[in-house]
């Protein structure tokens, strides 16, 4: 099956680990140059150089934290004067910390809001004119299964992720006319820095361990394993190509079967 990702410009926000960093790898090992971006400059540059080195690709960085207006901005002007167009946008950001309700104060809801909501409407908005002038593009938004079952010990994620799948769903419909799609992914629960963390923070509040945690979550994964970021990004990559040309304003878990409702 032939992507037609070959000599598209994709930008992939928080990229230099984990989820992120695979889908870079994964467009451009399939052709794409790629902007990755993340805060720390020097775990970025060596993204940077290691998926330029694997795939030969025309691969740029820049350091940028998704908080910050003014940092997408710049991620989005390196974008367009490294490849002169944005066809492929993936929003990806870190995850907010966990907790129970009462857990969180203001502040903490609105730094939840800026890093997984907000973000992700300043990179769609910002990337919309400049898709619409070179005549379309695809935008996938990653969120989490948390959308469709929320999970244990994380009403930051559960409650503001799923504002991401309802601007994913509405800009499907608003951009679909100027060729732009709009799609959302969703991971389960993935090998990563991330899911170490979450796990940890999980046995410290159950004054369960590490181990108890994993295996009680590998118990209701009917593919009986965690995800590896390439799995994720494979799904990113097929929903950005031009073979899923026919599908906007799907939200697709990737997750083993975790999710056990029928949607
Ligand atoms: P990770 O910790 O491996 O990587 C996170 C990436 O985001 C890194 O490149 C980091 O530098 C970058 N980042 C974090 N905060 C940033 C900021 N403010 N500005 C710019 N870059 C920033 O995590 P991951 O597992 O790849 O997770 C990626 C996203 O997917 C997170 O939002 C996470 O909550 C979500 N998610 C993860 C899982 C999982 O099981 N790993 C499941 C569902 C959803």
């Amino acid at each position: 099956m032939d992507l037609g990702l070959e000599g598209k410009a994709a930008l992939v926000t928080a990229s230099s680990e984990g989820i992120g960093r695979a889908c870079a790898l994964e467009l451009a090992r399939n052709g794409a140059g790629v902007v990755v971006c993340a805060r720390r400059e020097d775990v970025l540059d060596k993204a940077r150089e290691e998926i330029a080195e694997e795939t030969g690709r025309q691969i740029a960085a820049i350091s940028a934290d998704l908080t910050s207006a003014r940092d997408i901005d710049a991620v989005i002007e390196r974008t367009v004067s490294e490849f002169g167009r944005i066809d492929v946008l993936v929003t990806n950001a870190g995850g907010p910390p966990s907790g129970k309700f009462m857990d969180f104060d203001d502040a903490a809801w609105t730094r939840a809001f800026e890093l997984n909501l907000l973000s992700v409407v300043r990179l769609n908005r910002a990337v919309v004119p400049i898709m619409r002038e070179g005549g379309g593009g695809s935008i996938v938004n990653l969120t989490s299964i948390s959308v469709k079952e929320p999970l244990k010990g994380l009403v930051l994620s559960n409650a503001i992720r799923a504002g991401v799948v309802g601007l994913s769903k509405t800009l499907a419909n608003e951009l679909g006319a100027d060729g732009i799609r709009v799609n959302a992914v969703c991971p389960g629960f993935t090998a990563t820095e991330r899911m170490t963390e979450l796990f940890t923070a999980r046995a410290d509040r159950e004054g369960k361990t590490y181990d108890e945690i994993a295996d009680g979550i590998y118990a209701t994964i009917p593919l009986g394993r965690f995800a590896e970021p390439a799995d994720i990004a494979r799904m990113v990559v097929y929903l950005a190509s031009d073979a899923a040309r026919y599908v906007t304003g799907v939200t697709v878990q990737v997750d083993g079967g975790f999710v056990k409702g029928l949607l």
